[in-house]
């Protein structure tokens, strides 16, 4: 587990949501943030607090199942962070906001899942939209069944962003590379819309994914799976199968396998 001290770990926390909160990630008391203290304890923030106002002090660890051990009462969204600790054991780390262009894309029906650009094809892959859940209930975790095992980043339909990671640094960059790149793609989109990357250069990425700290678990690029656009796309092959089920999941799986 984490050589990284509890203390450390809340106080990395508190910079987190100082973060997100001064740079428009979350309003009021929105978003939450969580950190695996062991085997079978997560590390998380309370419910109600605006996440720019955290005290380290204040913080709130359960066990797996989400049965409180110390601290107030943890943020109502506890129950997606569980499951996805329970479904990810190589997942350390989840935070979750509604950051606006990110979210705005969520709430529009659109999913981050083509191949544009090279820093989130080798650090997150597809950014996949799941369907809406009602918050704070078991909805919401159920959203995520077919992307949890293949992706790091999530958009929510009418409602946020969840992203993991081994640590919580990473989750957190993730979360700012997923809003930076829902940036870019909404001016791309006004200027006449993103070009998606040919295959050999998204194929390039794939090796270069080894370099970075924070692969990919997935290529990306899925966008096109049910209108196929061609050659152009880095997965052609793989999505022009008509035997192919309609379930991203298993298509995931197939990239992988043929990446491996
Ligand atoms: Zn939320």
């Amino acid at each position: 587990m984490s050589s990284i001290s509890e203390e450390t770990l809340r106080q990395t926390i508190v910079e987190i949501g100082r973060r997100m909160y001064a740079k428009g990630f979350v309003a009021a008391n929105d978003g939450n943030i969580s950190v695996r203290l062991d085997d079978n304890r997560i590390l998380t923030t309370p419910t109600g607090v605006s996440k720019g106002y955290l005290e380290a002090e204040k913080m709130v660890v359960v066990d797996l199942q989400g049965k409180p051990l110390s601290g107030g009462r943890p943020s109502t969204e506890l129950p997606l962070h569980l499951f996805i600790y329970q479904e990810r054991p190589d997942v350390h780390a989840v935070v979750h906001a509604h950051p606006p262009f990110a979210t705005g894309f969520a709430t529009a029906g659109l999913a981050l899942d083509k191949c544009v650009l090279a820093e989130v094809i080798v650090t997150i892959g597809t950014i996949p939209l799941a369907a809406y859940g009602t918050p704070s209930t078991e909805e919401l975790p159920n959203t995520l069944k077919a992307y949890i095992h293949t992706c790091e980043a999530f958009l929510m339909a009418n409602h946020g962003v969840v992203t993991v990671g081994k640590d919580l640094m990473e989750a957190y960059f993730k979360m700012e590379r997923v809003e930076h790149y829902a940036k870019i793609i909404f001016i791309a989109r006004a200027l006449g819309g993103e070009r998606v990357l040919p295959k050999e250069a998204v194929e390039k990425l794939y090796d270069l994914r080894e370099v970075y700290g924070e692969k990919s678990l997935n290529p990306g690029c899925y966008a096109c799976y049910h209108e196929c656009i061609g050659e152009a796309c880095s997965n052609h092959e793989v999505k022009y199968d008509p035997q192919a089920p309609d379930y991203f999941g298993e298509i995931v799986e197939k990239v992988l396998a043929s990446v491996r």
